[in-house]
């Protein structure tokens, strides 16, 4: 399988190179160059398989000779052995047609869990051929970090040094952070907001003198490989509820627009979705692309759904590159243009986006959805699953078409706005017991590049 960049105008590479690259360096993102497919009685093969069969005949196409079959099923092995479930993603049943697919029985309680678990080692298997070490650079408002932080903890020839904004992520995330020992991870809290600290990361990037100096990587949903690894679950539970038979919907709590993105992906190789539902909080501007063909930044209302607060959703761009005909040069402009506004209309090429519906959830119908679940299901959830179930209730499909919510954090990463809409605190999974009583290290750092570049000079390994 060979990987194109969405602006055209990229080296192509293989899924070694995808995985260790972030940005391509025209400023697109890779994508497949083109879509695998499974037969529908490769699909119905599906049934029945382990999570880790599943993903190997999932992911084998994107991997090509990447890994041979057997390294490639070690790897996912050990990956989700990490999961405090046996299924991994286990789906539970909320009502005759409503579904939830738990994605959070990983370390750090979020989905981002599945995908970085997996891709922690994959670089430390390819990295393992090469005389290179890794320097990974990230910003993150909470649910990455530590899942990146996590995944590459105590790894080979990597380091993860990872941005924090200072004071403005949960207890329950910087500890998830701060709390890892390991001599490769370094956690900065940058004096700043989100938004300071994801500019401190692209200025290193873009830095050609520092850049030069260490193999900068990046560990966000830009990275291919994480969206692959999210493909799976979409097949796993689809084939449980009666694929390829039986078309399935999901709706997806978003962001990013990665984790919806895999489910994009899915239908594309043959998996028969009825229906992906881009559920968004008030920051909406994914609902208004979809809806109205708006595509243009506002300012970033915090909410209960922090992983959610976005204004620009970097893996739009890979749908985009499908909707102008998969042609880089003519997006390259539609990319450059919005850069430099800040806004975009959508023209007809929305009408090929005909497989997602969008929808608006704010605080107060968050709320009833999580006091749905409590009320009617017996299920505490967490807000941005709440999200997720909101829209997935509004879904305007026939009744016997199952519909999936993504749960995308375990309610006890959340515990105060769980708390607040269903007054139920949450407790602590039993495997995250202790992380009050771990002592923290970080260090506090101004949001200037010079003193973020420095710091991360004195400990990276030079290229
Ligand atoms: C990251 C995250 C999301 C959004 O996922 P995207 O892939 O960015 O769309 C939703 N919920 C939780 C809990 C997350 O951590």
């Amino acid at each position: 399988m060979r990987y194109v960049s969405t602006r055209g105008n990229a080296p192509v590479l293989d899924f070694e190179n995808v995985t260790l690259a972030g940005l391509a360096s025209d400023g697109g993102l890779y994508v497949p160059e083109s879509w695998p497919s499974l037969s529908k009685a490769e699909i119905a093969d599906l049934a029945g398989l382990s999570y880790v069969e599943t993903a190997l005949r999932v992911c084998r196409p994107f991997v090509g000779d990447a890994l041979t079959e057997d390294e490639l099923r070690d790897l996912l092995t050990q990956a989700y052995g990490s999961f405090s479930h046996a299924a991994v993603t286990p789906l539970k049943q909320l009502d005759e047609r409503q579904w939830l697919l738990e994605l959070f029985h990983g370390p750090t309680l979020a989905f981002k869990d599945v995908a970085l678990q997996l891709l922690g080692l994959l670089f430390e298997r390819f990295l393992s051929n090469r005389s290179e070490h890794l320097t990974v650079v990230g910003a993150t408002s909470g649910d990455t970090g530590s899942a990146a932080i996590q995944a590459l903890a105590g790894r080979a020839k990597v380091d993860i040094f990872m941005l924090h904004p200072l004071g403005r992520v949960s207890d329950v995330q910087r500890r998830q952070m701060t709390t890892v020992m390991a001599p490769n991870v370094h956690n900065i809290a940058v004096e700043g907001n989100f938004d300071d600290a994801q500019a401190l990361v692209k200025a290193m990037f873009n830095d050609a003198s520092f850049a030069s100096r260490f193999r900068l990587s990046a560990v966000n949903s830009i990275n291919w490989a994480r969206l692959m690894a999210q493909v799976v679950y979409y097949f796993y539970a689809a084939v449980r509820l009666g694929a390829p038979e039986r078309p399935v919907a999901f709706s997806v709590p978003t962001g990013n627009f990665g984790d919806v993105f895999a489910g994009y992906v899915a239908a594309k190789m043959g998996l028969p979705v009825a229906k992906l539902m881009v559920a968004t909080n008030v920051n909406d501007i994914l609902h208004r692309a979809l809806s109205t063909g708006d595509y243009s930044c506002g300012t970033v209302q915090p909410t209960a759904a922090p992983s959610m607060d976005i204004q620009v959703s970097s893996n739009f761009e890979r749908l985009l590159f499908d909707l102008h005909d998969r042609d880089g040069a003519k997006l390259a402009g539609v990319m450059k243009g919005f850069e430099a506004t800040k806004s975009m209309t959508l023209g007809n090429e929305r009408a090929k986006a005909e497989l997602f519906e969008s929808y608006r959830v704010d605080e107060d119908a968050m709320a009833l959805a999580l006091r749905w679940a409590c009320a009617n299901a017996n299920e505490l959830i967490d807000p941005h699953t709440a999200i997720g179930l909101a829209a997935a209730r509004k879904v305007d499909l026939p009744a016997d078409v199952p519909v999936v919510t993504l749960a995308t954090a375990h309610p006890a990463k959340f515990p105060d706005a769980v708390e607040r809409a269903s007054g139920m605190r949450p407790s602590m999974p039993a495997r995250c017991a202790g992380l009050f009583d771990r002592e923290e290290r970080y260090a506090t750092l101004p949001a200037e590049l010079g003193a973020v570049e420095a710091y991360i000079a004195d400990r990276a390994v030079a290229a």
